[in-house]
């Protein structure tokens, strides 16, 4: 057997991807979505405005990936000059939201994993590289019904920092009152959850399904301490640990 590891005491997911099924789709549409309710008169401000926003939200991520810090949806709004305080904001948003909300719909492996590690006395967290905020989070949870198995939730729209950085996953461990080595993260992403949580002294599990566009790629040499196929193996991988 290899070294010792200590008794696992959370295990901590990420959001699209790990909670959702991974959905290949058109990522300027959503921006294409928002701004015609803004411009909903003028065609050609309408496509200069979803051009800029998502550029905006490129950069932003490309800022994640090079450890530079979160972006809130709000700030990108801002950054394109949207007045975040206009009832027209909120009648976007509303669309913009109407648009993702068949992308953010939670597996159904969901409820059954996170009560399998409840009744092993292993708390479940969230850590999720988002631009939302945690309420909109938590309202998808509530909505499939999952919401009350949840003990600790962390966004990065919320904190400074994103995946990979340490401090994102050393946010989610102290919020479930754990020490990092006795977590495991849970995510579909090899740079960011894998590589991350590693780095930060958890283990991981890699969820290998996602296509992740290749933008959005960062080649990275890692192993994962486990692979789940699908999400009900976490439980056999854990379980796995614990009989050590
Ligand atoms: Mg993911």
């Amino acid at each position: 057997m290899g070294r010792p590891v200590p008794q696992l005491r959370a295990v901590i997911f990420d959001w699209g991807g790990t909670l959702t099924p991974w959905h290949t789709f058109d990522l300027a549409e959503q921006w294409a979505v928002y701004a015609r309710v803004v411009h909903d008169d003028d065609e050609r401000a309408s496509a200069d405005l979803a051009a800029r926003l998502f550029a905006a939200e490129a950069a932003a991520w490309q800022r994640a990936r090079t450890g530079q810090g979160s972006t809130h949806m709000d700030d990108l709004l801002r950054e394109v000059g949207v007045d975040t305080t206009d009832a027209v904001h909120d009648a976007a948003l509303t669309a913009y939201r109407h648009f993702w909300e068949p992308h953010t719909i939670t597996d159904e492996q969901v409820r059954p994993v996170w009560e399998g590690l409840r009744e092993r006395g292993i708390r479940v967290g969230i850590l999720s590289n988002t631009i939302w905020s945690g309420d909109y989070h938590r309202g998808v949870f509530e909505r499939d019904g999952v919401l009350d198995l949840i003990d600790s939730d962390v966004y990065s729209s919320e904190i400074a920092w994103t995946k990979p950085h340490p401090k994102a996953f050393q946010t989610s461990a102290e919020a479930l009152g754990v020490e990092p080595s006795e977590a495991v993260y849970v995510g579909d992403r090899p740079f960011e959850d894998v590589h991350g949580s590693q780095s930060a002294g958890m283990r991981a599990i890699w969820v290998p399904h996602s296509e992740i566009p290749v933008a959005q790629q960062v080649s990275v040499d890692v192993t994962p301490d486990g692979v789940a196929h699908q999400l009900l193996d976490v439980l056999d991988i854990v379980d796995g640990w614990q009989s050590r």
